[in-house]
């Protein structure tokens, strides 16, 4: 075929380094994977049935763009409660996915800069490039803190948005209430606009994930209900700001309008439901995964210990990731070089969300791969 149909634009992204590792690992029987980017409980009970109820009752059809007005509501009162903004903007979006994309492409021209930490979530970088921003990476080797230095060396005078991800992929760090002041400060001083992905908000071991709109209000909280809740494919997540930001938001629900039109309607009914359900036990065992990870692994590799999140971002030997991931899938583990999630290969991510056997037998089998 002579004629190219692809856009120039697909050149400046790449399909995730994730999935090659699936396809790597397609040949191997019974792995433990270590991969994964999605909790392993499933939903809770009365948020599935409030789901199937709500299509029962044929609430099937489109939603207002910005969704069900009682959903914008219930999410406003609960940033209200936690940050005192008064009026919120909220949008609900698909996926927390759905809200970076809007967001991003509401606010960033060809040139502009996002700052973000290295590592970072994948889809940082390539949504920055797709829209011709300048990716501006905060290098966070090697305890993966959100030191104000660190934020300073990375900033521009083209600096525009700073994403902050806490508790953190692929990292595990959950950033200090001092960090978050500090960046809300540098941000404020430098205009930069805030986006801040608070995916893993549930997932903080060592106390509650403090969230930077507490300290800045140039910001826009991002959530999502698919890691909480344990329903990834049900592509529902929100973006809420304060009303001097409202105009931003609405800007935002402009281009949902013409993308993802609305979050899919039964699941913001269950949405409801879900806002009224703790997750406190589901998450409880993650605690211990985490001191199951991290207490297994400490006497062989180099790691911090992860504070929330499901992963950990481990060094691999000789700094070169690539190499020992290869290894560990001959062995039958499925792990992520680092050069995935970062413009470094000396580590690489692993998820505890699977089962505790699987996590001991995954760590022996890491563990004996080191002292080869
Ligand atoms: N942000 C981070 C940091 C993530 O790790 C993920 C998913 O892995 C997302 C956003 C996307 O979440 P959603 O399923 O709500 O689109």
């Amino acid at each position: 075929m002579s004629t190219s149909y692809l856009a120039q634009r697909m050149a400046s992204i790449e399909a995730s380094g994730i999935r090659r590792i699936w396809a790597l690992a397609a040949s191997r029987p019974n792995p433990v994977n270590f991969s994964i980017g999605q909790p392993d409980f499933d939903a809770p009970e009365a948020v599935k049935a409030a789901a199937i109820e709500a299509i029962r009752r044929g609430q099937n059809g489109y939603t207002l763009t910005a969704g069900l007005p009682q959903l914008q509501e219930a999410i406003a009162e609960q940033v209200e409660r936690e940050f005192g903004w008064t009026r919120p903007a909220v949008l609900v979006s698909s996926g927390l996915s759905g809200a970076l994309l809007v967001g991003l492409m509401a606010t960033i021209n060809p040139g502009d800069g996002v700052l973000f930490a290295d590592p970072y979530f994948v889809s940082y970088r390539h949504l920055v490039n797709l829209l011709g921003g300048q990716c501006q990476y905060i290098d966070t080797y090697p305890d993966f803190s959100l030191a104000a230095e660190r934020i300073e060396a990375a900033l521009q005078p083209n600096s525009k948005v700073m994403i902050v991800n806490s508790p953190a992929n692929p990292t595990g760090a959950v950033y200090s209430a001092d960090q978050l002041r500090e960046a809300a400060d540098l941000a404020g001083r430098n205009d930069v606009l805030v986006f801040s992905d608070e995916i893993y908000k549930d997932f903080s071991y060592d106390g509650p994930a403090e969230s930077i709109a507490r300290y800045y209000e140039r910001t826009v909280v991002m959530r999502g209900f698919s890691k909480s809740y344990g329903v990834t494919g049900w592509r529902l997540g929100y973006l809420a700001a304060p009303e001097p930001l409202r105009g931003l938001i609405e800007a935002m629900a402009t281009l949902q309008q013409y993308t993802f039109v609305c979050a899919p309607h039964p699941f913001q009914q269950a949405a409801l439901t879900a806002l009224q359900t703790d997750v406190g036990e589901p998450i409880r065992h993650y605690a211990a995964k985490r001191d199951m990870i991290y207490e297994g692994l400490k006497d062989h590799f180099d790691l911090v210990r992860p504070a929330g999140a499901f992963y950990a971002f481990v060094r691999a030997p000789q700094d070169r990731a690539t190499p020992f991931v290869e290894r560990a899938i001959e062995h039958d583990v499925l792990v992520i070089p680092g050069s995935v999630f970062s413009r470094r290969d000396s580590h690489f991510r692993l998820s505890y969300a699977t089962g505790d056997e699987r996590i001991q037998t995954g760590i022996e089998r890491l563990c004996r791969l080191a002292q080869a």
